[in-house]
């Protein structure tokens, strides 16, 4: 149920999450831009994986979803303070993912200090597209990860674009933070953050994300959730 596309052997695990990675986007949010990354976790019960039935469910909860486009990573070997060598060797594969957020209940829960978990934690709030390995893509070291891109359109326009070389911090040294954090094993997921040009999700959009030359995509359809589902 929670294989990884792409990565059959690997069931998902912890879904780790970044915030506040890339400059211009903490500035649209009036954020301060981080000294450290700043880790959140979501469910693995919100992903959604690649299928002509993919949907995001807008909750009843929340009047402001958004799309936040962002690299994901897995994670194919067991690490506890890796190097930065020894994390990026424990990259099982990439793909493109989206951290839904609603930002109506996060905004709030910044003014209280209270947790993000709600706010990122509703059912369909981490579509994710299949998993490629580093050197299908040609990427032999921590350096090749700079060259990718990837972007998201809503309805056909482009909302988001971004380069892995406009993070703040790159994947591997996330990586390499969250394992002195925590062990990271293989089936963990790491969502490293969104570049500008967040926006709200209307029922009836169609949002579509994808990793560099279309090697990892998804396309999912925006309705409101059932009721009492
Ligand atoms: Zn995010």
């Amino acid at each position: 149920m929670f294989e990884l596309p792409g990565l059959p052997h690997l069931q998902a695990g912890t879904l780790f999450c970044i915030g506040r990675n890339y400059v211009d986007h903490a500035k649209e949010l009036n954020n301060p831009v981080p000294s450290q990354p700043l880790v959140f976790l979501k469910s693995r019960n919100t992903l959604v994986f690649p299928s002509p039935e993919a949907e995001i469910l807008l909750p009843p909860q929340s009047s402001d979803v958004h799309h936040e486009v962002e690299f994901v990573f897995a994670i194919g070997e067991a690490i506890h303070h890796a190097s930065e060598q020894e994390a990026f060797n424990a990259i099982a594969g990439i793909a493109i993912g989206i951290d839904c957020t609603a930002r109506d209940l996060q905004s709030k829960a910044k003014e209280k200090g209270h947790p993000w978990t709600l706010a990122k934690g509703f059912h369909t709030f981490a579509p994710i597209g299949e998993f490629i390995t580093l050197p299908s893509l040609g990427i032999q070291s921590s350096e090749g990860l700079s060259q990718l891109t990837m972007s998201c359109t809503v309805n056909g326009e482009q909302r988001q674009h971004g380069s892995i070389s406009d993070m703040i911090f790159s994947p591997t040294s996330l990586i390499q933070y969250v394992s002195t954090i925590c062990p990271l094993v293989p089936g963990d997921v790491l969502f490293t953050g969104t570049p500008a040009g967040v926006a709200k999700l209307q029922a009836g959009d169609t949002i579509q994300a994808t990793l560099h030359d279309s090697s990892s995509s998804i396309s999912l359809d925006v309705v409101h959730a059932p009721e009492g589902g």
